[in-house]
C-alpha cells in the first residue's frame, strides 16, 4: 500500500496508472466496519482502491469541536492494509485548502433541511472537500454510505450538476448486532448511552413493520418513532422521498425515514430506505 501526504505526489502516482479503474472511498478516519464495507465493495469493483483520511475543517461548525473528532491514524493504516487498499491519502489541511478559496454552495433547499438545520453550512463544506478530492484522485467510482443519506444525495447531485464523469456507488449501512449503526462517534458513548442509542434502530424497525402492516401516513409513523425515542433528545424525525422532498404518504421504493438524536452530548443519525 502506498501512502501519500502530498497532493502533487498522489496525482503524479495515479497519473501513471492509466487505463486502470480507480475506486475512491473518502473518509474522516477512525475507520470501522462501515468504512471497511465501502472499501470491500470498491475492492470488488475496481483495479485501484484509493482511501482518503481527512478531517475536513470546513464541514464543522465553529461551535463543533473538531479537535475532539477521533483520530486513529496508525490503526487506520493497518485496517487499510488488511483491506487491501492500494493507495492511502492523508493530506494536511494546507495541502487541501488555499488562502483564497473558490467556494461551492450546496442547494439550500436540500442542504439547509434535516442535518443542515442543526449544522448550517455543513454540506457546503462537505461538497467543497469532496469536489477537491474528486479532482485530485479522479476516480471512476466513488463509494458513499447510505447512512449519510442526505450527504449521498447532495454528492450525487453535485456530480450531475458539475458533469463529473464519476459513478457514485451507494453502500448499505453496517450495524452493530444490536442494530446501532456503526459510527466513529459511537466511541464517545458510555455503555448506558449505548443502551439508549439502541432505541434509534429499533424505532426505525418498528416504523417499517407498521408500513408493512399497511400504515402509510408519514405523520402517524413519525409520531410512533418519536414515542419510541421518548428517552432521547430528538433533533428530527423526518420522512422524505429520495429527492429529499417531504411526503405525506409512504411511496414504495422511494422513501427514506431519517432520525437524528442526541445521546448525552453525542449526535447520532440513522435512516432506513423503503
Ligand atoms: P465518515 O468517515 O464518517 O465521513 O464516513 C466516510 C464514509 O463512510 C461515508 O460515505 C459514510 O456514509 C460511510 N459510513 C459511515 N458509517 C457507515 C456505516 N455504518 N455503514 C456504511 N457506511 C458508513
Amino acid at each position: 500500500m502506498k501512502i501519500f501526504y502530498n497532493t502533487k505526489d498522489i496525482q503524479t502516482y495515479l497519473a501513471t496508472q492509466n487505463s486502470q479503474s480507480i475506486g475512491f472511498v473518502p473518509t474522516m478516519g477512525a475507520l470501522h466496519e462501515g468504512h471497511i464495507s465501502l472499501i470491500a465493495t470498491a475492492r470488488q469493483k475496481c483495479h485501484i482502491v484509493v482511501v482518503s483520511i481527512f478531517i475536513n475543517p470546513t464541514q464543522f461548525l465553529a461551535s463543533e469541536d473538531i479537535e475532539k473528532y477521533p483520530s486513529k491514524l496508525l490503526a487506520d493504516e493497518k485496517i487499510c492494509r488488511l483491506a487491501k487498499v492500494d493507495v492511502l491519502f492523508v493530506p494536511t489541511v494546507s495541502q487541501i485548502y488555499h488562502k483564497l478559496e473558490t467556494k461551492l454552495l450546496a442547494p439550500s433547499s436540500k442542504a439547509y433541511i434535516l442535518e443542515g438545520i442543526d449544522r448550517p453550512g455543513h454540506f457546503d463544506g462537505v461538497l467543497q472537500v469532496v469536489l477537491k478530492l474528486f479532482h485530485i484522485v479522479r476516480p471512476d467510482f466513488a463509494f458513499f454510505g447510505k447512512k449519510d443519506a442526505q450527504q449521498l444525495y447532495l454528492v450525487q447531485n453535485m456530480v450531475e450538476t458539475y458533469f463529473l464523469d464519476i459513478t457514485i456507488v451507494p453502500c448499505e449501512t453496517v450495524r452493530e448486532t444490536t442494530g446501532l449503526a456503526k459510527s466513529s462517534r459511537n466511541s464517545y458513548l458510555s455503555s448506558d448511552d449505548r443502551t439508549k442509542a439502541d432505541q434509534i434502530s429499533k424505532s426505525l424497525k418498528t416504523a417499517v413493520k407498521k408500513v408493512q402492516a399497511g400504515e402509510h401516513s408519514t405523520e402517524l409513523l413519525k409520531s410512533i418513532i418519536k414515542e419510541k425515542l421518548a428517552n432521547l433528545s430528538i433533533c428530527y424525525v423526518e420522512i422524505v422521498d429520495k429527492q429529499f422532498d417531504s411526503i405525506d404518504t409512504i411511496k414504495p421504493n422511494d422513501t427514506i425515514i431519517l432520525v437524528a438524536v442526541h445521546v448525552g452530548k453525542t449526535r447520532l443519525i440513522d435512516n432506513i430506505w423503503l
